[in-house]
């Protein structure tokens, strides 16, 4: 297969991954963003095909035991997430970079299989009482009570895996860390 770089970005659901992977969406049009197959349901704003491939359990399990998936995982109770082989192969057939939104373990798996054309960014949550507002009010309206105490103690895991991380990004103040995270890609992307 025709091989070009990923750039995995990784972190704890709210720690603002996925603006950061849409500011660099948008600044770097060799990037393509890898789609990711998913059991949970459907939000308002999404389309299937461009968030996610939104698949039954079923449907999820049979991908799985036809090892169709690079990396996946159950990143909540029930709910499945996972990277086809076929996507990775389509972007690099169309001469672009890969980036990924993924969870901190399956960042840490794509690493482990790609070493050396991967580049892996930790967002970082510092505050937990920070985390606990964005979860309830800007990026994840839908999600009950029960579901950001999930997510909150996920958080306090996950933040012990930054250190296997190329590099570790403190997302305190969004301008800044958008800054770093292009001028980062963007010496990944132009080193041969
Ligand atoms: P959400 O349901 O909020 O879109 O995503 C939940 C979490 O799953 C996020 O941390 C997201 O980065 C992660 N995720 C999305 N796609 C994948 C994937 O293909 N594999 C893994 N391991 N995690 C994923």
């Amino acid at each position: 297969m025709k091989k070009g770089k990923m750039i995995i970005l990784s972190g704890p659901s709210g720690s603002g991954k996925t603006t950061i992977s849409h500011c660099l969406l948008s600044k770097f049009p060799e990037l393509k963003f890898s789609v990711s197959c998913t059991t949970r349901s459907i939000r308002n704003h999404e389309i299937h095909g461009k968030d996610y491939y939104f698949l039954s359990t079923n449907s999820f399990i049979s991908k799985i035991e036809k090892y169709q998936f690079v990396e996946w995982e159950e990143v909540y109770p029930k709910l499945f997430y996972g990277t086809l082989k076929n996507e990775i192969s389509k972007i690099w057939k169309s001469n672009q970079h890969i980036l990924f939104d993924i969870d901190v373990k399956g960042g840490l798996n794509l690493k482990k299989k790609y070493p050396n054309n991967s580049l892996s960014i930790f967002i970082m949550v510092n505050s937990i009482k920070i985390l606990k507002e964005r979860l309830i009010t800007r990026c994840h309206k839908n999600l009950d009570k029960n579901d950001i105490n999930i997510r909150i103690n996920k958080a306090k895991k996950e933040n012990n895996y930054a250190k296997l991380f190329d590099f570790v990004l403190s997302n305190i103040d969004l301008y800044k860390t958008k800054k770093q995270a292009i001028q980062i890609v963007s010496n990944f992307i132009n080193e041969k």
